[in-house]
Parts: C-alpha cells; sequence; structure tokens
C-alpha cells in the first residue's frame, strides 16, 4: 500500500491508527506522546483538543514534527505489515494549526516563587528547561555563549531541514512568559560558575556535547579538512569562508550529521560529492526475521549526484601543493581507502582512491567541552555525571542533555530538560 504524505491526509493517516491495547509508539516516542489519543481527536476535528494534549507532554512539536527521526513510527504496529502511521506528519499538523489558530501564546505563570535558576546552554534541553522552571513560577535566566539562542537547532541543524524563524517564533513565546536571555556569555570564560551559585538558587548545565572525533591518519593536517560542525555553524551563519561551491567533497560518516553535510554541500554547488562509512549498509526496512516493533533507523538512500559507499576505511589523505600561499602549502587533494568486512578487517587487494578538494569529518562526537574552572565528576564517557535528579557532583548545580547523555536526539533533550525541571523544582521547593 501507498501512503501519501501531506497535511491533505492528516485525517486519512489518523484514521489508520488502530488505537491498539498497547501501543507502542507510545512507549517508543521518549516523551511518552499521547500519539493515539491525539490521531482520534485530529480524526474528529478536535484540533484544539488534540494540540492540549501534544502541548502537555512536548514543548517543541513543531520541531520534533520537522526534524524527529520517528522513533514511534519504528515501534508502530501497523509497522509490522504495512506503512506505518505517519506520526510526525501528524504532530505537525496539529503544531501549526496551533500556531496558525493562535492556540500558541504567551502563559506567563500567575504566581513567581522568589527562586532564581540560571540555565547554562539554550539547545531544546536549556530551552524546554527554562521553559518549565519559568512555568513553576521561578526566574529563569539562559546564558548563551553564541550570538542568538536555540544550539544544534540553530547552528547545527541545516535550514532546509529546519527553518530559524520557527525557533524565534517559539522563543520570542519564551520571552514574553518572562525568560531572560543573555547571549554571548560564556560561562566559565565570561562569567564563572561560582558567581552563578552565588547569584541564583540553583544552576542548570545544558551545554551540549560538541567535543568531535578525529580521524587521525597519515595527512590529517592538510588544509581543507573541517570537523562537520565547523562547516555546519558556517553554512548556518552564511559566512561563505567554507563553502563547497565547485569543489570535490568527501564527507567521511554516514550519520545524521554526515547527511546534513551532503545536502548542505549540494545545495551550495559542489562539483562532485561522496559519503564514505566505514560500518556496512544498514537494511532499509524492518528485516523479516524481527517484524515486531522496535528501535531501528535506516539511512537515506542515494540522490542525484550523490555517491555513498559502505563499508570503507581511511587509510590516509594525500596533498598537493597550492601555488598561493606559503602558510597552506599543502592542500588536501585525496584520499586512500580499503574496504573493510563485517568485522572491519581490511579486505586485501581492495585498496582505492578518491579525489577530494574539502573533506568534512562526522565520525560523532566525543564528549561535552568542559567549562572553565568547574570542578565536576564525569562518568566513564566523559559526559557529566548526575545522579537519579540530574543533581552534578556539586550540589544546586544540575546537568541535561546531550551534556549529561552524549550527543543524541532533539527529543531525547526534550526529555531531559523536563526531567531536570521537575528535578529543580523539587530542589527548590525543598530549599524554602
Ligand atoms: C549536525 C547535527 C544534526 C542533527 N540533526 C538532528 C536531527 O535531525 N534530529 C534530531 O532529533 N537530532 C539531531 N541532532 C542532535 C541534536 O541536535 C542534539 O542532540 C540536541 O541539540 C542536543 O541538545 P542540547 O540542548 O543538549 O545541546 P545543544 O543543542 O548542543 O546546545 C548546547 C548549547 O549550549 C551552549 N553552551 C555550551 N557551553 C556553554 C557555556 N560554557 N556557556 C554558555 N553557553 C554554552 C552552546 O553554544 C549551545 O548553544 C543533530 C546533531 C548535529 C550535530
Ligand atoms: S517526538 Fe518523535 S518519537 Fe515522539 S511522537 Fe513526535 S515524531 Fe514520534
Amino acid at each position: 500500500m501507498t501512503v501519501k504524505r501531506g497535511a491533505g491526509d492528516v485525517r486519512d493517516q489518523a484514521s489508520r491508527c488502530m488505537d491498539c491495547g498497547t501501543p507502542f509508539c507510545h512507549w517508543g516516542c521518549p516523551l511518552g506522546n499521547y500519539i493515539p489519543e491525539w490521531n482520534d481527536l485530529v480524526y474528529n476535528r478536535q484540533w484544539e483538543r488534540a494540540f492540549a494534549l501534544l502541548d502537555a507532554s512536548n514543548n517543541l512539536p513543531e520541531v520534533t514534527g520537522r526534524i524527529c527521526p520517528v522513533i514511534c513510527e519504528f515501534a508502530c504496529v501497523l509497522g509490522i505489515n504495512d506503512d506505518p502511521v505517519t506520526i510526525r506528519d501528524n504532530e505537525l499538523a496539529v503544531a501549526e494549526y496551533a500556531f496558525s489558530h493562535g492556540l500558541v501564546r504567551p502563559k506567563p505563570p500567575k504566581k513567581r516563587s522568589g527562586k532564581k535558576v540560571a540555565v547554562v546552554g539554550s539547545g531544546p534541553a536549556g530551552l524546554v528547561c527554562a521553559a518549565q522552571l519559568n512555568q513553576a513560577g521561578h526566574t529563569v535566566t539562559v546564558f548563551e555563549k553564541d550570538d542568538k539562542p536555540g544550539g544544534i537547532m540553530r547552528y547545527g541543524i541545516p535550514d532546509f531541514k529546519l527553518e530559524k524563524g520557527l525557533l524565534d517564533r517559539r522563543i520570542d513565546i519564551w520571552q514574553q512568559e518572562g525568560i531572560s536571555f543573555q547571549t554571548g556569555v560564556n560561562i566559565g570564560v565570561d562569567r564563572p560558575v561560582e558567581q552563578l551559585q552565588k547569584e541564583f538558587d540553583a544552576v542548570v548545565l545544558a551545554g551540549g556535547s560538541r567535543v568531535p572525533r578525529d580521524l587521525k591518519v597519515p595527512g590529517r593536517e592538510l588544509t581543507g579538512i573541517h570537523f562537520a560542525m565547523d562547516y555546519l555553524v558556517d553554512a548556518n551563519k552564511q559566512t561563505g569562508k567554507l563553502t563547497a561551491k565547485g569543489k570535490k567533497v568527501v564527507v567521511i560518516g554516514g550519520g545524521d550529521t554526515g547527511a546534513d553535510c551532503v545536502h548542505t554541500a549540494q545545495r551550495q554547488g559542489a562539483a562532485s560529492i561522496k559519503q564514505i562509512e566505514i560500518l556496512p549498509k544498514p537494511p532499509a526496512q524492518r528485516p523479516p526475521e524481527q517484524p515486531w516493533p522496535r528501535y531501528f533507523k535506516a539511512l537515506t538512500g542515494c540522490e542525484d549526484g550523490i555517491e555513498r559507499e559502505w563499508s570503507v576505511l581511511t587509510k590516509e589523505f594525500t596533498g598537493c601543493e597550492t601555488s598561493t600561499s606559503s602558510v597552506e602549502s599543502l592542500r588536501v587533494a585525496g584520499l586512500k581507502c580499503v574496504k573493510v568486512d563485517a568485522a572491519l578487517k581490511e579486505m586485501p587487494g581492495t585498496e582505492f582512491e578518491i579525489d577530494a578538494d574539502l573533506v568534512l569529518l562526522a565520525l560523532g562526537f566525543l564528549r561535552p567541552e568542559p567549562i572553565k574552572g568547574l570542578e565536576i565528576e564525569l562518568d566513564q564517557r566523559g559526559n557529566f555525571k548526575t545522579d537519579e535528579n540530574y543533581m552534578t557532583s556539586a550540589k544546586g548545580i544540575f546537568a541535561a542533555g546531550d551534556m549529561r547523555r552524549g550527543q543524541s536526539l532533539v527529543v531525547w533533550a526534550i526529555y531531559e530538560g523536563r526531567q531536570a525541571a521537575e528535578a529543580v523544582d523539587r530542589f527548590l521547593k525543598e530549599k524554602r
């Protein structure tokens, strides 16, 4: 069966929801969104009630409705032998209905608690934590080192996936509800954490996880090899310093970040684009031997002008001299690669070379950047360690989002922001 996606089909799609006894979609969604319930309301044209229900569990449905990797749809029971319900499209339709009908408006808290909270970082975790704490009556200030709030949603995820005006629309409402934003303030550099501890009753660290994994092979020092985030931030800020225009681009890494680099390079007019990944190609659909709902994620297929190759190990970068600059004396010219088997062992006789003049390393992220001057316990992976109440080893300092769980997803950052806010609220009530 072919399922049409799009706003016109929202009610059709909602009608496909089977209202399962055990709705795995609800279990699959990290936020526990009430999916069968709002699908039923959508089918019955009760949009306002559908939004109220969606809003009760998700502070950013206009974002997840666009870029969430649909963990819920992979868990949809219909997906066992048919296309799953297009849950994300329906979520987006409800969210956009609410915005266009004035249902999303500032609702400042009726009473203030007199307690002050500092949130460090304005990605989804920090923003949602701030929104929840503000609703609970606390006075919240968000500190952000970048020039605008939004975190990776603003400066990592490309505009064609998530227009930045959508973030401004929501942040404007939060500002009207009373949250204050101080941008261009790097906590630990411009203001020490101790100062926040003195001025605020609690501090939440939501600084993300941005230390990139490197590829330390011969030739890594050549000009023209960049980390994916440096390239994506530059593209989002439209500085034009790091453009792919007219270049032979190779993206190393087959995940979401790599895909964002590929499609950005395509839009910038790259001469050629090749994406390589060390792991074997994942199956595009639920394997027959595993039909029951479970987390499963396939990568996007090939598009025009984009070549993808799996099971490829990069052994070395080769360079060529540039005539113009003595500092930039050696530029990247290509990659020496070899195919690997499922155990990632090199396969003799499969060596090959790829031409490149821009190489983007999208190999994932290792851990959060430390906050200068803050002595805090880390977990085994270098993330900020907390107890079950999201409190770090420093009393009154909490952590949430990628900084606590490692590089993840927007939907998990929203979850973390909400959970941390609940924990901070409890802490502040006990402090009274
Ligand atoms: C390129 C890319 C594409 C992605 N695409 C998707 C996608 O399509 N769907 C999806 O669900 N997830 C996606 N993700 C993952 C998702 O964006 C992250 O998991 C999510 O943004 C994490 O939220 P966060 O609030 O924890 O951190 P972040 O979004 O990283 O925000 C942290 C913020 O803290 C600020 N900060 C850090 N230190 C300080 C300091 N000392 N002082 C002040 N401010 C500070 C940073 O400047 C930043 O703004 C993507 C990630 C990347 C890198
Ligand atoms: S937030 Fe993501 S997992 Fe949850 S319902 Fe929306 S699309 Fe599905």
